[in-house]
């Protein structure tokens, strides 16, 4: 809040099971959430992320297989929490009660079909089931919304968005699987590449996706799309992803006002035209140093890097 955020864009709850010998209860997720939706206040949104443990977030605790030969295309994340039940019903009550509290939001991760976001839609449902039954309070009308930082999520992204609120695309995973290069692994750091411009298709697809569904949803109820990745706090990448339609911008807190310095200074249309031009462009090199010309115009007192 002291930077300028208005809500956070992703809460990642790995924190809880990390370095743990024992799983987190339903109450301690609560108490964690609880922490966060104090500080924010009722209405300022507040996306928490269900667990994304496993490949380079593992946890001993979690379930997790040890010794996978692919890591990353293994048990991961939402994968994970579909094979272990008890794991996700017990954190999904936990945000359920939170709900209460303010503008809660709940996403998942690493959706790679139509039929994992159902599968987790339902649990969620069977959840809101048994808490009624119980009798204990919660949200019932809590936004659900989707990670786009699977390929096959981003080219599917007009049929997800029919199952939720929102999107948020997770550029870190999203550019690792887009171009089979590990995100950890400086010996490939070279294919890494925001700019890549199949990272840019894949972007553009979800943004037209969303600003579609955007059009059909009621005024009281829109579709939002937020991109949650490194991405999204790179000053150089704010005025393309402005011109892609992105309004939204989650990013660590350090570079909020960086982000919110180049925003002022845009126009739109001109950010539509970067995004044009940067999306007729074959390679990540050329996009990069297109990229970095336009902010030093557009910043003429700024070092740009
Ligand atoms: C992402 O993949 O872009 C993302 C935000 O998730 P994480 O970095 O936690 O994998
Ligand atoms: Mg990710």
């Amino acid at each position: 809040l002291e930077r300028g955020a208005e809500g956070v864009g992703l809460y990642r709850t790995e924190f809880l099971y990390l370095n743990k010998s024992a799983h987190p209860t339903e109450d301690e997720h609560h108490a964690a959430y609880s922490a966060v939706l104090a500080a924010l206040g009722p209405a300022r949104p507040v996306v928490i992320r269900t667990l994304d443990l496993g490949a380079d977030k593992f946890s001993s605790v979690s379930g997790a297989v040890a010794n996978e030969k692919n890591p990353f295309l293994g048990l991961r994340s939402v994968r994970l929490c579909l094979t272990n039940r008890d794991l996700f019903t017990t954190q999904l009550r936990a945000i359920l009660r939170v709900g209460l509290l303010g503008d809660v939001r709940v996403m998942f991760p690493m959706i790679s079909t139509v039929d994992e976001l159902r599968q987790c839609k339902t649990l969620l449902n069977d959840v809101k089931e048994e808490l009624e039954y119980a009798g204990i309070p919660f949200k019932r009308d809590v936004r659900v919304g989707t990670m786009i930082e699977v390929p096959s999520a981003a080219l599917l992204a007009d049929v997800l968005a029919g199952e939720v609120d929102f999107f948020s695309v997770g550029t870190n995973d999203l550019i690792q699987y887009t171009l089979a290069a590990d995100r950890n692994n400086e010996h490939v750091a070279h294919l890494y590449n925001p700019a890549d411009p199949t990272v840019l298709r894949l972007i553009r697809l979800v943004m037209q996706a969303a600003q579609k569904e955007h059009a059909r949803r009621p005024a009281d109820r829109p579709f939002e799309v937020n991109v949650c990745g490194e991405m999204s706090g790179e000053p150089l990448y704010v005025p393309l992803l402005v011109g892609l339609g992105l309004r939204q911008f989650s990013a660590t807190p350090r570079k909020i006002p960086e982000i919110k310095r180049v925003i002022r200074e845009l126009r739109i249309p001109e950010a539509e035209e970067v995004a044009r031009r940067a999306l007729g462009m074959e390679c990540a090199s050329q996009v990069t140093s297109y990229l970095r010309d336009y902010l030093r115009k557009l910043l003429p007192s700024e070092a740009v890097d």
